[in-house]
């Protein structure tokens, strides 16, 4: 199937089937991945130009508004397994899509927020998940400028996982020397040296200065941890 035409119904084949609506960069990059993991994947998307456009890359893509709820209905998004609403800056139209989705029943809901007002929004309707792209990465990127971890991955709201490099201060040191846990409430999950690959930590491993690091703990503790080499 390719291409879709408005009001072509789209039928579930998979156990995970999942609608992207809003093919900007986000529902785009997203849609792609989701696709090159074997899943089954429906683009939605009012302007026909970035559906034709998709077209080649995306096997199935719609042109449709998400907020028609017959639209959707023609479409057999209420068969869906998980729905994602990509549609960031008409913040009517996002509202008005995730509301038809829970109304249509689609078991998980997906949408992404560009504010901390739009996300509250989202979750006052029910939706099960939203999610911040712009923010966790401003976030994320902050972490990395200031020159604290070379990567920072928020887990939950108050959880973190980082790679940062072992300061001077660790070298020659066991992690059961160093004794992360308990002196900064941190744990090393792996670590790695030079071009070698990563190996999971043990309380034997002794690190280097410059050995790459993999720490996971609360998020006002991990900032701590990885400014000790600053
Ligand atoms: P990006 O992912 O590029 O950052 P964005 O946050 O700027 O995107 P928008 O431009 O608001 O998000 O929307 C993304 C896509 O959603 C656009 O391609 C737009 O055509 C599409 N879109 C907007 N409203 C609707 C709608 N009602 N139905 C279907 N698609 C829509």
């Amino acid at each position: 199937m390719s291409n879709r035409k408005k009001g072509a119904s789209f039928k579930k084949h998979s156990a995970t089937s999942i609608v992207v609506i809003g093919l900007g960069r986000f529902g785009t990059s997203l849609a792609l991945e989701l696709l090159k993991g074997g899943r089954e994947v429906l683009g939605v998307d009012s302007d026909e130009r970035i559906v034709q456009n998709l077209s080649d890359r995306l096997t199935d893509v719609v042109q449709a508004d998400s907020t028609d709820e017959a639209a959707l209905r023609e479409l057999g998004i209420q068969d869906f397994d998980s729905a994602v609403v990509a549609i960031g800056s008409d913040l009517e139209a996002s509202i008005l899509t995730a509301s038809l989705l829970l109304q249509l029943g689609v078991p998980q809901v997906w949408a992404k927020a560009t504010s901390t007002a739009h996300g509250r929004i989202l979750q006052q309707l029910g939706v099960q998940h939203v999610i911040f792209p712009e923010m966790d990465m401003g976030k994320r990127v902050a972490h990395m400028v200031s020159g604290e971890s070379l990567d920072y991955v928020p887990i939950d709201e108050d959880f973190v996982m980082v790679r940062t490099e072992a300061p001077e201060l660790f070298n020659g040191k066991t992690l059961a020397e160093m004794r992360f846990r308990s002196n900064h409430g941190v744990i090393v999950v792996a670590t790695k040296r030079g071009n070698g690959e990563y190996v999971p930590s043990y309380p034997e491993t002794a690190l280097e200065t410059g050995d790459v690091m993999i720490v996971a703990g609360r998020s006002e503790q991990v900032d701590l941890f990885c400014q000790l080499g600053l």
